[in-house]
């Protein structure tokens, strides 16, 4: 794969998780020339994960999210353009327009525009008190609210969902949460765990409404009520709405780059590049081939935001040595539980359970005839280490030695004699 030149100019879009690292890389791979990222919100690039967590509990600080705090932003010599939308990519002539009118000459351009939420046209959807979640502003007004009396409604029993449900229940808010499928978190996990999920939210005191959807928000200047499907209607005194992200793709198909009309996602190679060699894209904007899971992916998760930034920018260099192809891990927390998935698993013939659910701690392999596809984990990361290594190394494993505990899962990472 042909490096770019090491003096040119690199221009970023997206100054989120994907964007700070892709400019963090190439200054750590030696990257001399300019370095310019193009961020429409006003800060630093920072993390997002704390947002529906520690910032709603008031144990983080907007500061800690920053990816690249005080000195060690500075150190990277970022032409750090806040504030400013990329509008337009003029391909031929290698440049970017922005909102301001200014044109960015590039010698290789990385889109890391991530995702915006998924809007829900809903009649009093705008009213004050309604919230979606997606930056520390969004977190800000919500913590806010978490702040006042009445019940906080949430809407959508997705990750969002769930861990705002979770950090107002532990703010001794009342909670109620709807969810237009029958179960909780529909496709990220399979039903006996979305089960689980919903005994440990209803154990903690949120009213869980499924296969429910909300109509109607109405308030006087403020959101005051819901109204459901079922005519039912519920007096709430804040709403947050969760109900997916769509990716930001719009500037690379003006732009005629290719998306993937299964996931609407820029279509990279497992480098991170376009069809155009000087463009590239990385985090929840981009679909990448990944060989483990065996078909295209566009993953929302932090660590591929972070992981196939650091790819992309050492494809750029021309240090990236192989493919990008990692066996896809998120985690969330809830109340005192950790959660924490591997694989994408679509089908599976046998599951091996590793440790008791009544007790809180224990994991689920999923097979897919001999092959392991994915696993979750509650509380117990430490095991699921074990089974993503497996995964990655693609070893053999039978289901009954994973569920047997007296099989240290170390051990079944050692080739058989
Ligand atoms: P983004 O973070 O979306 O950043 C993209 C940036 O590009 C944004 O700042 C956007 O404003 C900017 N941008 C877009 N278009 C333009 C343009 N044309 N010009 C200029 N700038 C532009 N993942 C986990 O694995 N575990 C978790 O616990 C977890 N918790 C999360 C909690 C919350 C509240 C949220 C919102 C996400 C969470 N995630 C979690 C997901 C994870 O944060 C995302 O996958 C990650 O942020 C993706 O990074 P990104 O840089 O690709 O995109
Ligand atoms: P999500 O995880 O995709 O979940 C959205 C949920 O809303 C799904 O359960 C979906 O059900 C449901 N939904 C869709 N339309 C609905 C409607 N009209 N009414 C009620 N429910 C509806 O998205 P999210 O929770 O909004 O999170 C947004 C982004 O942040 C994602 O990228 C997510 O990965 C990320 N995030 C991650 C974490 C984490 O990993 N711990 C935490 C917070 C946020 P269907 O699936 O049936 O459509």
């Amino acid at each position: 794969m042909t490096a770019i030149d090491a003096q040119a100019q690199i221009v970023i879009v997206g100054g989120g998780q994907a964007g700070g690292w892709v400019a963090r890389t190439l200054r750590d791979q030696g990257h001399a020339g300019a370095i310019v990222l193009v961020g429409e919100e006003p800060h630093p690039p920072y993390e997002r994960p704390p947002l529906s967590k520690g910032l709603l509990l008031g144990t983080a600080k907007p500061e800690s999210t920053q990816l690249f705090p005080g000195e060690a932003w500075t150190k990277l010599r970022i032409d750090h353009r806040a504030g400013m939308r990329a509008t337009r990519i003029e391909r031929s002539a290698h440049r970017v327009a922005l909102s301001d009118g200014t044109l960015i000459d590039y010698g290789a351009l990385v889109l890391a525009t991530g995702a915006r939420v998924r809007r829900l046209p809903l009649d009093g959807a705008a009213l004050p008190g309604v919230h979606y979640l997606r930056d520390l502003a969004d977190s800000a007004a919500i913590a806010a609210d978490l702040e006042r009396p009445g019940r906080l409604l949430v809407i959508g029993g997705g990750w969002i969902g769930l861990e705002v449900a979770a950090a107002a229940r532990k703010r001794g808010r009342d909670v109620t949460l709807v969810e237009a499928a029958p179960r909780l978190c529909n496709r990220a996990l399979p039903p006996d765990l979305a089960e689980h999920l919903a005994t440990i939210h209803a154990a903690h005191g949120v009213e869980l409404r499924l296969g429910k959807t909300v109509t109607r928000l109405e308030g006087q200047g403020r959101v005051s009520r819901a109204v459901f499907s079922d005519g039912a209607t519920l007096d709430v005194g804040a709403v947050v709405i969760g109900i997916g992200v769509q990716p930001n793709a719009e500037l690379a198909a003006e732009a005629g780059l290719e998306i993937d009309p299964a996931n609407g996602g820029i279509v990279v190679d497992d480098n991170g590049r376009t069809a155009d060699p000087a463009i590239f894209a990385a985090g929840d904007v981009a679909s990448h081939p990944n060989d483990l899971v065996g078909r295209r992916i566009r993953l929302e998760s932090w660590e591929n935001a972070q992981n196939q930034a650091i790819h992309v920018a050492k494809a750029i260099r021309g240090t990236a040595g192989g493919p990008y192809a990692e066996v896809p891990w998120f985690w969330s927390d809830q109340y005192d539980v950790n959660i924490q998935l591997v694989g994408l698993p679509q089908r599976w013939d046998r599951t091996a359970t590793r440790g008791d659910p009544a007790s809180g701690t224990f994991l689920v392999a999923y097979f897919d005839g001999p092959a392991l596809v994915g696993a979750a984990a509650f509380n117990a990361g430490r095991d699921l280490r074990f089974v993503r290594r497996m995964m990655q190394l693609r070893v053999a494993v039978a289901p009954e030695r994973l569920a047997d505990p007296q099989v240290k899962l170390q051990d079944l990472l050692k080739p058989a004699h």
